[in-house]
């Protein structure tokens, strides 16, 4: 129900002298602020003139051509794209004002708060401490692997400059570990989908600084030898890295401490309660196992006996600094928001839930789609596209066409382990008639991939913007170009 003129550029839009605000004149003149004059601008910039209700209308005409988890069902793979209580957003909210370099004194509630989800987040995860500063997951990668780092060196032990990545590792893995200053050293995987015992073996030696592993990995299979390539990694001298972006199977039933991990990280803004998607804020804690407490970076937000106050503090072995602050505050006040209406008892629902909705999705779609690997899946799983395959309709056609349907597309063309993987995540948030209704337009869209391919081959029909050419949207960027040119 998208109104067409509201749908135009926001330039376009504009008509000169239109106001939404009448401003009173700056008390103070602008004297360029020390600014050298050649930056100075010489004219006022060229900004759209409009009222207000034009730009309200223009934006929320925008928002509504957007697909969100607000909208409909988002089985995006490796991504939990689960509901977020609009009560955590609520209470986020309260803490909006709080500036980063407010003095301790000044902000005892936020780091009381910081040190509760601290400990929250290390009973969860088996670990003796967290550093909740790291704004992703990929950060928390980098977070951990410099702890990694730091503690080989601390040893003298500074020959360790490689890890091990399984194959099917997310491609966040290897690229942190890259500018962690490590060398990456892939494992393969079996048939089954799990790491190869017997392939690792050979790789390890005094040069490997570690191994960076997700369990359940991201074929969502639980890698059930987990307890023995921990002790193989330890006993060749190095620290067992866990890639905890997706938690979520694992709440409150297993603890990444517990397999033998010593580092790892969680995606609050997946697992808990921070929408995922559209670049943040987010934020990736990062755990440690007792005796790396005082390598995690700084500031570490900590209970000072003496004083009797919170405090931000640095130890002397610390790897370092990663951000400016302590953390995204008003992720972390979600999380904890999160955790504390859930309860120990009820956060053990969480993982069951969406190991249930995964397999029974498989279940009901596998003798229409190609699944690759048999048996009980955790929280999601891979297709490898249709089962017939003779009308050539692809993965993404099948993805496109499920937007005509109101559903958001799975995970398409990862893991990279088939070639037309399609990997499906639905979320312990959904309910039975949701899951029903999205099997029953997969099971509608395999039928059409034989009745009527060239219709399925060229969906959507039905969303605000078509087909547009993935490729020239990223590359010519045109359009917005020449206005801002013109401004
Ligand atoms: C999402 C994800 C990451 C990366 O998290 P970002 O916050 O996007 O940096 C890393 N590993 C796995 C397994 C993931 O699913």
């Amino acid at each position: 129900m998208n109104n067409q003129l509201y749908d135009k550029l926001i330039f376009e839009l504009s008509h000169e002298g239109r106001q939404g605000y009448s401003l009173p004149d700056a008390a103070v003149e602008f004297h360029g602020f020390g600014m050298p004059a050649g930056l100075l601008r010489e004219k006022p910039a060229r900004l759209p003139e409009c009222d207000e209700l034009t730009v309200v209308r223009h934006y929320t005409n925008m928002s509504n051509n957007n697909f969100g988890v607000d909208t409909g069902f988002y089985p995006l793979g490796s991504c939990t794209m689960k509901y977020n209580p609009k009560v955590d957003e609520v209470l986020s909210g309260v803490f909006a004002e709080v500036h980063p370099a407010s003095p301790d004194e000044h902000v005892q509630g936020v780091l009381k708060m910081y040190r509760e989800l601290q400990r929250a987040l290390s009973e969860i995860a088996g670990m003796a401490e967290f550093t909740l500063n790291p704004y992703a997951g990929a950060h928390g990668e980098l977070t951990g692997l410099m702890i990694m780092r730091r503690y080989h060196e601390l040893r003298g032990d500074a020959g360790r400059t490689r890890v091990i990545v399984p194959d099917s590792a997310h491609g966040t893995n290897p690229a942190s570990a890259a500018v962690a200053g490590l060398e990456v050293v892939v494992v393969k995987s079996r048939e089954d989908g799990t790491v190869d015992v017997e392939a690792l073996k050979p790789l390890l030696d005094n040069t490997i600084a570690g191994m960076m592993m997700t369990n359940p990995n991201t074929l969502g299979i639980f890698e059930h030898n987990i307890k023995e390539i921990a002790s193989l990694v330890h006993a060749a001298g190095g620290l067992m890295y866990y890639d905890g972006a997706n938690l979520n199977p694992l709440l409150g039933r297993c603890r990444p401490g517990d397999l033998g991990f010593d580092i790892m990280h969680i995606n609050l803004h997946k697992t808990f309660s921070t929408p995922h998607g559209g670049g943040g804020p987010g934020a990736g804690p990062v755990g440690v196992r007792a005796g790396l407490e005082n390598l995690l970076p700084s500031p570490r937000v900590i209970f000072d006996e003496k004083a009797g106050i919170y405090r931000r503090a640095r130890t002397a072995e610390t790897m370092g600094n990663v951000t400016g602050g302590a953390g995204n505050v008003g992720v972390l006040v979600r999380a904890l928001a999160y955790i504390l209406t859930l309860g120990r008892e009820h956060i053990k629902s969480v993982g069951p839930l969406a190991t249930l909705n995964a397999n029974y999705i498989k279940e009901r779609l596998k003798d229409v789609y190609e699944l690759p690997l048999e048996g009980v899946c955790k929280h999601e799983f891979v297709f490898d596209g249709l089962k017939d395959k003779s009308t050539g309709v692809t993965t993404l056609n099948v993805a496109k066409r499920l937007l005509d349907y109101g559903f958001h597309a799975p995970t398409i063309y990862f893991p990279l382990l088939f070639h037309e993987a399609m990997m499906i995540e639905p979320t312990e948030s959904e309910s039975l008639e949701t899951l029903d209704a999205f099997i029953d337009a997969m099971r509608r869209i395999a039928a059409e991939a034989l009745s009527d391919p060239e219709m399925v081959k060229t969906a959507p029909h039905a969303t605000p913007v078509c087909r547009p050419d993935d490729t020239a949207a990223a590359l010519k960027q045109e359009v917005t170009l020449d206005l801002i040119k013109q401004a």
